[in-house]
């Protein structure tokens, strides 16, 4: 009989074959640990095992001879384990505190800059962009490489008031996080709709549930089947384009980058909070994306400066009041800052109701 066919597991892979053996043998029982220098973490086992992690900084989206790069820096300087954190850094494992400075020595001359521990700006967590996804307005890990190679001070030092976590994100409704300083696409101008491709593309009904303020109708144009999208109510949101790609909404000049602040995943100390809106309409200029970089810093140096000991993005806002965040970071603050929209009841679509 022949054996039956097991399912085929798609999730999260066990991770306790690729460990570090002194982290499978201490897995659940860590005494206590501390950051020797920036990059580095020690931890201690209550077996009295250590263990040294060393920390590196990554371009995320790697060709396959950098992943072998780092892999050979791992069987020759380190012991052969490394993994990879959420925000793409590189880890590397070793049990013998002699082998620190040997592997961070290597890492820098390979140009791996070690760092991204404490209260550092660590790599900025990015969406997937061109690479693997459909409906990306910017190239997210771009900016990341361009903004991250000018805050590379900032990624290994530990000179910030507490951590700072920042995010991109490449479309306005999808997978994006919120960061102490996140910087997102902005679309400006409603979708421009291709009505000859509509009807053969496009599933019209599930178009036009996915609006959230229901501006699109099914229309008939030039005798075809098509939609329209009643631009007053439209917010540019974008959420057409993943289900209907006839309905371009990105754009060289009118789809720009916005950046937000005060945004936190966490429970410590204080309650996690969304991100707000500081600047928007900001050029979206690749390759090196300078204008992105020139509010970033500008908002760093601010919180860097004026922030207490331990005091979050969040936190210290908090604290000092919007009006003193515009004055200290010389960001304008306009009308457009203040939520004052009044329309959600009547007019966000909260039904699951199709609109004909
Ligand atoms: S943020 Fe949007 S465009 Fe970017 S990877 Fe996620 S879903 Fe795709
Ligand atoms: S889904 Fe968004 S972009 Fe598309 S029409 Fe509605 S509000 Fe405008």
């Amino acid at each position: 009989m022949s054996a039956p066919r097991m399912p085929i597991e798609s999730g999260v892979p066990d991770p306790f074959p690729y460990m570090h053996p002194l982290m499978r043998k201490n897995f659940g029982n860590w005494s206590w640990h501390d950051r020797p220098r920036p990059g580095v973490l020690h931890h201690v086992a209550k077996s009295g095992d250590a263990i040294w992690t060393v920390r590196a900084g990554t371009q995320r989206q790697m060709d396959l001879y950098t992943v072998r790069k780092l892999c050979d820096i791992a069987d020759e300087f380190a012991e052969g384990f490394v993994r990879f954190t959420i925000r793409s850094n590189i880890e590397f494992m070793v049990s013998d505190e002699s082998k620190v400075q040997p592997l961070i020595d290597k890492l820098n001359q390979e140009g791996f800059p070690v760092g991204g521990t404490g209260n550092s700006v660590s790599m900025i967590s990015h969406t997937q962009g061109w690479l693997h996804c459909d409906i990306p307005g910017t190239d997210a890990s771009g900016a990341v490489k361009a903004l991250m190679d000018e805050l590379h001070d900032e990624f290994v030092n530990e000179q910030m008031p507490n951590r700072v976590r920042m995010t991109t994100s490449c479309c306005q409704i999808n997978c994006g996080g919120q960061g102490d300083i996140a910087i997102n696409i902005q679309h400006t101008k409603p979708p421009k709709i291709n009505h000859d491709l509509v009807a053969n593309v496009c599933e019209r009904p599930s178009v036009v549930a996915r609006c959230p303020v229901a501006a699109i109708r099914p229309a008939m144009v030039n005798g075809k089947p098509s939609l329209e999208v009643d631009e007053k109510k439209c917010i540019c949101c974008g959420a057409c384009y993943p289900p209907c790609p006839p309905m371009q909404i990105n754009d060289p000049e009118h789809s720009k980058l916005a950046i937000w602040v005060g945004g936190k995943n966490s429970n410590a100390r204080s309650k996690p909070t969304f991100h707000k809106l500081v600047a928007a309409g900001i050029p979206n200029n690749p390759p090196r994306w300078p204008e992105v970089a020139d509010v970033v810093k500008k908002i760093l140096r601010a919180y860097k400066e004026d922030a207490r000991e331990w005091e979050r993005m969040n936190e210290w806002i908090d604290r000092i009041g919007w009006p003193r965040f515009f004055e200290l970071t010389g960001l304008p603050f306009t009308k457009f800052h203040i939520d004052n929209w009044k329309g959600s009841r009547s007019s966000l679509n909260a039904s699951a109701h199709i609109r004909f």
